[in-house]
Formats: C-alpha cells, sequence, structure tokens
C-alpha cells in the first residue's frame, strides 16, 4: 500500500491547464504506468451525481475525464466510462439524462471511450456492484472535492457508492442508516473494488450542504491523485480543516488497514498542504461538531442530536424526486411543497441528494438548537 499522494494547483477547467496539472498529479507518482498495465481495459469513474451541469460543481468535470482518457489512450488502453447516479436523471431512471447534462456523454464520443450504465449487476462480495468491475482490468476512480450531509465529505472512499448499481443504494441506505453503520458499507465497497488510481476533482468544489444542489460551488483550484483513498480522504478533510478521525469512512479503512489515515505517514508531492492559502471551507449543517464538547457531556447528548430535512417551500416545484428516493418512504406531496413523517424518517439525506431545486434545509432538534450544535 502506497501512502504516496499528489496534490497539484489548477486554477480552472481550461483545457491546456487541466492537460498539464493532470499529466502533473500523476508524473509527480511515477507515471501513468506505475498504476495501469498498457494494452489494458480501463473503467473510469467519474461523480455523476445526478444531472447538472459541471459548473454547479457537483459533478466530476468532462475536461478532467478527458485528459484522463487521452493518458490512457496513450498507453493503448481501451477505456470504459460509467456511473451509478444516486438520481437518475429527471425521471429517475433516466441516467442518459445524466450523461448528456453533465457533459460526459459528448465527451465520450469526442474522445472515442465507450460510455456504459451500470444497470446489470453481479453479487460480489456483500454488494450487487457493475458487472463492468469485472469485464476491466482497472479501475481509476474520478470523485468530486465535496462536503456530505452524512458522511462529512464525499471523497475519494464514497465515490466507489456509485458502483452499486440501481435502486439497491437506497436499500442499502434503508438497512444501514446509523452514520458508523453506513461508513462501514462504504469500506465494504472500497474493500471489495479498490481503484488502482483515484484523481480527485477540487478545481471546482462544492462546500456547505452537499453533495447536491443545496451545496456551494467553491473555486479551489486542486487536483489531488493517489492510490490510497483513505490518504486521500485523510488529505482531503484536512484541507476542509476536519480532522482525519472525524470522517467515519476514513476511520474505519484505516482501523482495517486498508490505507494510511495518519497525516504524519503520508507522503505529499507537489504543494505543500500547509502553504495553500484556504479559508475556512463551509461544512454540513450536519457536521456542527459534537467533538468540541468536553467528555463526558459528548456520550450523553450524542444519542439526543437529530437532524431533519425540512422543505423550502418557495422553492420546491413539486417534482417529486424525493418522494421517489426516499428509501423509508415518508414523504408525501402536497399542495406548495412535501410533508415528511418524522417518525419514519431515518435522517438519510437522500431526499436533500435528489432535490434539483435546493428545496429541502437541515432542521436540527431542540437539544441541538439549546447546546449551539
Ligand atoms: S425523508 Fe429524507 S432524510 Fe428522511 S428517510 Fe426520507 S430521504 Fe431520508
Ligand atoms: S423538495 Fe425538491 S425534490 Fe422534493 S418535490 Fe420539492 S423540488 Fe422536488
Amino acid at each position: 500500500m502506497s501512502s504516496q499522494i499528489s496534490v497539484v494547483k489548477c486554477d480552472s477547467y481550461k483545457p491546456s491547464l487541466v492537460e498539464v496539472a493532470l499529466r502533473r498529479s500523476v508524473d509527480l507518482l511515477g507515471g501513468i504506468t506505475s498504476f495501469i498495465k498498457p494494452g489494458s481495459t480501463v473503467l473510469v469513474k467519474p461523480n455523476l451525481l445526478m444531472s447538472t451541469g459541471p459548473e454547479n460543481g457537483i459533478t466530476t468535470h468532462p475536461e478532467v475525464v478527458r485528459q484522463v482518457i487521452r493518458i490512457l489512450k496513450e498507453i493503448n488502453c481501451k477505456v470504459i466510462v460509467g456511473d451509478g447516479p444516486s438520481i437518475w436523471g429527471r425521471y429517475i431512471d433516466n441516467v442518459d439524462e445524466v450523461y448528456e447534462v453533465t457533459g460526459i456523454k459528448k465527451l465520450c464520443k469526442d474522445e472515442r471511450a465507450e460510455l456504459v450504465t451500470f444497470d446489470k449487476r453481479r453479487m460480489r462480495d456483500k454488494y450487487p456492484l457493475t458487472v463492468w468491475l469485472d469485464k476491466c482490468d482497472h479501475l481509476i476512480n474520478l470523485p468530486k472535492f465535496k462536503t456530505h450531509e452524512l458522511t462529512l465529505i464525499t471523497g475519494a472512499i464514497k465515490n466507489l457508492f456509485g458502483l452499486v448499481s440501481g435502486t439497491y443504494k437506497l436499500e442499502l441506505h434503508k438497512n444501514n442508516f446509523a452514520p458508523p453503520e453506513f461508513a462501514k458499507t462504504l469500506v465494504d465497497i472500497y474493500q471489495d473494488a479498490k481503484p488502482d488510481l483515484t484523481i480527485i476533482d477540487g478545481v471546482l468544489a462544492l462546500e456547505g450542504d452537499g453533495p447536491a444542489t443545496s451545496g456551494k460551488a467553491r473555486s479551489l483550484g486542486l487536483l489531488l491523485a493517489g492510490s490510497d483513498c483513505v490518504a486521500l480522504d485523510t488529505v482531503m478533510a484536512k484541507i476542509m480543516g476536519i480532522k482525519s478521525q472525524e470522517v467515519l469512512t476514513t476511520k474505519e479503512a484505516a482501523r482495517r488497514g486498508l490505507g494510511e489515515g495518519r497525516l504524519s505517514e503520508i507522503k505529499i508531492q507537489g504543494e505543500d498542504i500547509d502553504k495553500l492559502k484556504i479559508k475556512s471551507f463551509k461544512l454540513p449543517t450536519t457536521s456542527m461538531s459534537i467533538n468540541n464538547l468536553a467528555w463526558p457531556l459528548k456520550n450523553i447528548v450524542k444519542p439526543l442530536i437529530r437532524y431533519y430535512p425540512y422543505c423550502l417551500r418557495v422553492k420546491c416545484t413539486a417534482c417529486g424526486h424525493c418522494v421517489k428516493v426516499c428509501p423509508k418512504k415518508c414523504i408525501t406531496l402536497e399542495s406548495g411543497g412535501i410533508y415528511v413523517d418524522y417518525k419514519q424518517c431515518i435522517a438519510c439525506f437522500c431526499c436533500q441528494e435528489a432535490c434539483p431545486a435546493a428545496a429541502i434545509g437541515v432542521r436540527k432538534s431542540v437539544l441541538a438548537k439549546l447546546i449551539g450544535l
């Protein structure tokens, strides 16, 4: 396990800038052949969460994917591109619309890469993952640098949740809704389908109530690359101003020995992250750090702190996406907005992730408000 990663500046998605920065990020780690065998078949998995343009900072930018495809073609690889979006287009089941609007469809046509869907699956260790993992020799993971209401960050490990095909993701949310359980599920997937190379698109990042329309795009100007997703998420958390132990996926993966979660043990090539001038990165509402409370107060109040979704009625278009994705089926459409049955709600925030109109906010329980979390 290499715990060497690279952090490289890239100020915009201007193709010439992305080309130089992306090649540098890989070259600093020994070049593409350190990760990928020439002439092999490679599955490239960007984050194509929903039907939205790359200017919103929610999906991996096509220019990043383009440069990866070109580097792979130079060593005669066959390139397959695909993702399993949580929200399949305007009508949930329309992944083609996601590919169109995110710019990936045109890009794959231009670059002559095969674009596939993850609808066919095979039961692997514990979960049904896309059969394309079996058909390819290597996996390249292209996450986005984002926050996440449930998992705190959407980085290298979390992006692999898209390998789970179709609506089975909702089953996993429903059956493993407590954050530590969900983190274990994500780490199981990482353990089963470890990427050979991960490049995090942090040129345009997403802060606040990510990972979708309730977050805010923010220029960050960075690419992070490496093969150790635990190390990558550790460094990403550090840049966001979070201790890696607060990210449950990182903590669990490091505990299992799947990568390096200690910042001091990670060799960072390229930028000195201590010298990067990044002003405070806005974290999700649900992250209000309980860890800042003194022990034993932390352990007493932790089970009593709750966060709930609520409808911002002025923004709601009554599209019904949230109703379709809610794993507990506890949302109903009513005139002027949605109604949530809080007795059923498991606070998974799939509804907020699915909402195309940023119409779902986060409400804190009374105790959380009282103690200022
Ligand atoms: S209402 Fe939202 S947060 Fe609650 S269970 Fe449904 S999708 Fe999850
Ligand atoms: S809250 Fe969002 S997803 Fe739900 S119906 Fe309204 S606009 Fe659609």
